[in-house]
């Protein structure tokens, strides 16, 4: 696979649901390599069953995560590649495999990322809420208080807010959603390529109502959505159109000018623009 006398750690994502979203490249890679490493070698082997592979596996989890290191540049010292794969979806995102990237890397190992399948990147894909800009805080806080915690420091983010979630704690993270953000948007990306897949969307109180009516709606695993903050994006498109007025103004535009051409840009009523224009230009 690789010209270098030294062995490549290939960090191959693979299927969240549906296997048929494994990637070509990724199954070859998996096939070419001496050793995969994995976070449940039991589960996994399922896959390489499915595409009739048999390599040798290691198990890779958090707990055992430091110690596998050495073994693995081992392989790729003897110039033998290794593939590093989750349960599901993209290792190290919410999976492990952090440790090993950051140890190997700074050994000088070749890290190659065969990319694919990711929960946040397909729920937030198909939700609707703006992408430009978003907050992934992968699992939030077992502990009510914490979790609480957690969403109020997040409050004021502009970005979506993108969090994983579990069946046997969405209800309750939709209560403390509810508690911290109100009536902000929240979208609910649920069994995502699976045979139930669901986008949910509403505020957290009606979600929580809707798995009340239909309990089959909090099972099966969960991405979570919230909105970012309007009244934070609002007040700081405020300052954006207060700078431009300030600067239009110290260009030496006249107040009408500077009104027309904010309407032109910014959008709103020209009368309204002049007002604030006009103020600036009092205050000023
Ligand atoms: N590494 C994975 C990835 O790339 O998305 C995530 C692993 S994390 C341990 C598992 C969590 O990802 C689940 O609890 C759920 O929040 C989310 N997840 C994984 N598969 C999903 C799916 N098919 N639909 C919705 N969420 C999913």
């Amino acid at each position: 696979m690789t010209d270098s006398a030294y062995g490549a750690l290939y960090v191959v994502a693979t299927p969240i649901g549906n296997l048929d979203d494994l990637s070509p490249r990724a199954a070859r890679t998996l096939g070419e390599v001496a050793l995969v490493a994995a976070e449940d070698t039991r589960h996994s082997a399922r896959l390489l069953r499915h595409l009739g592979i048999s390599q040798p596996m290691l198990s890779l989890h958090e707990h055992n995560e430091a110690d596998r290191v050495a073994r693995i540049a081992d392989h790729l010292e003897a110039g033998r590649d290794v593939a590093l794969i989750s349960d599901a979806g993209t290792p190290l995102i919410s999976d492990p495999g952090f440790v090993l990237v950051r140890e190997l890397r700074k050994a000088g190992h070749r890290i190659v990322p065969v990319p694919g399948p990711c929960a946040l990147v397909a729920a937030l894909s198909a939700a609707g809420l703006p992408t430009d800009s978003f907050q992934f805080s992968g699992f939030l806080p077992a502990k009510r208080g914490p979790r609480q915690a957690r969403l109020a420091s997040l409050e004021h983010r502009l970005e979506t807010l993108v969090f994983y979630e579990s069946p046997h704690r969405i209800s309750q993270t939709l209560e403390d959603i509810a508690s911290v953000f109100g009536a902000r948007h929240v979208v609910l990306g649920r069994e995502l390529t699976k045979t139930f897949e669901t986008f949910l969307e509403g505020d957290a109180t009606t979600l929580l109502g809707r798995m009340e009516h239909d309990p089959d709606q909090a099972r099966g695993e969960f991405v979570v959505m919230v909105a970012g903050s309007q009244r934070q994006a609002e007040s700081a498109q405020a300052v954006e159109a207060t700078n431009l007025l300030s600067a239009l103004l110290a260009e030496g535009l006249g107040v009408k000018q500077v009104a027309s051409v904010a309407a032109r840009v910014l959008g709103g009523s020209k009368k309204s623009w002049y007002e604030q224009a006009q103020a600036l230009k009092d205050g000023a």
